[in-house]
């Protein structure tokens, strides 16, 4: 971390691990755009570390924080206020400090919504929507559509008693694997949050896809690789597929703007993933 003689305002995204974080690139390349005097950092942060660490982040004049794998919950203690929206969600990824008051929001479940609306037509209201994993991201994005009005959300695990813990106020149900696999064109919406295909293993499948069909739109969280296995069939059945960069970028412009008060610059946080993964950012 820096001196505590450097008082350019810095901004931080705290992990483990961190050094892949693309958050760095986005957010400095849009400070600078606008003009904004300030540093945003990636730190490397331990869980037995986290409460030290978080510390000396407001003493050396942070102004705030994104928080990713493993502190979504564990920050939630060091906080001295949290946002109702992140209070219902459970995780917060981004943490906003003034006159040494930390601040607990959830931009990860927003972000994703903004993705999916971008690339959902129809009326989100009466989708049937299924998510694969019940993890952390998972948490935000079906809390995120139950409290959009989309009622129909089911949720498929491995571990199915994790799927039935994020159910409440549903329409939906909880599955196993073998459960769905033929069922899927009932769904209107797929999302994967798992890391199942993400790189290196970019050949692996989440689910077995041999029952999908065409008017299923299909989203993987997942931005590296930019287009996985799963999007990747689906592709080639007809489905509309999108990937995680989206809810990346989207989760990043919020938390900027609650930060600075100014909206960023989105294809170019686009544009900077696109280089360093190569491809199309939106497939
Ligand atoms: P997490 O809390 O660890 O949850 C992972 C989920 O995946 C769990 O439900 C787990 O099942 C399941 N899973 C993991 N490995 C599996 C396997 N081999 N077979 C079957 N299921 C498996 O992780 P998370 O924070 O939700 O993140 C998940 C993914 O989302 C990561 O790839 C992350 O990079 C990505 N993500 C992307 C964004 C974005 O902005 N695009 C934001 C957040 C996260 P069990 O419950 O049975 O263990």
């Amino acid at each position: 971390m820096r001196s505590f003689d450097d008082y350019t305002p810095f901004y931080a995204v705290i992990g483990d691990p961190i050094a892949q974080s693309m958050s760095p690139d986005i957010h400095n390349a849009c400070l600078n755009q606008l003009g904004i005097d300030a540093q945003y950092e990636a730190i490397q942060v331990s869980e037995e570390h986290l409460q030290e660490q978080v510390e000396l982040l407001v003493k050396s004049g942070c102004k705030g924080f994104n928080v990713t794998i493993p502190h979504k919950l564990g920050i939630i203690d060091y906080l001295d206020e949290i946002d109702p929206y992140a209070k219902a969600i459970g995780a917060v990824n981004t943490v906003e400090i003034k006159e040494g008051r930390l601040k607990g929001y959830n931009t990860d479940g927003p972000g994703f919504f903004q993705g999916l609306s971008n690339v959902y037509e129809r009326d989100l209201i009466d989708a049937d929507v299924l998510v694969i994993g019940a993890g952390g991201a998972a948490r935000a994005i079906v809390k995120t559509l139950l409290m959009n009005g989309v009622s129909k959300v089911s949720v498929v695990n491995r571990t199915v008693l994790k799927a039935y813990g994020l159910l409440e106020g549903s329409k939906g149900s909880a599955y196993t694997f073998s459960e769905i696999e033929g069922n899927l064109s009932i769904y209107d919406i797929i999302v994967n949050t798992t890391p199942i295909g993400m790189y290196p293993e970019i050949g692996n499948l989440p689910l077995n896809t041999d029952s999908l069909q065409p008017h299923t739109t299909l989203i993987d969280i997942i931005y590296n690789p930019l287009m996985t296995e799963f999007l990747s069939q689906g592709k080639e059945k007809g489905c509309v597929v999108q990937n995680g960069v989206p809810m990346f970028v989207y989760q990043a412009a919020l938390a900027f703007k609650q930060w600075t008060g100014l909206d960023p610059d989105i294809a170019l946080m686009e544009e900077i993933i696109k280089k360093k993964l190569g491809g199309n950012p939106s497939c």
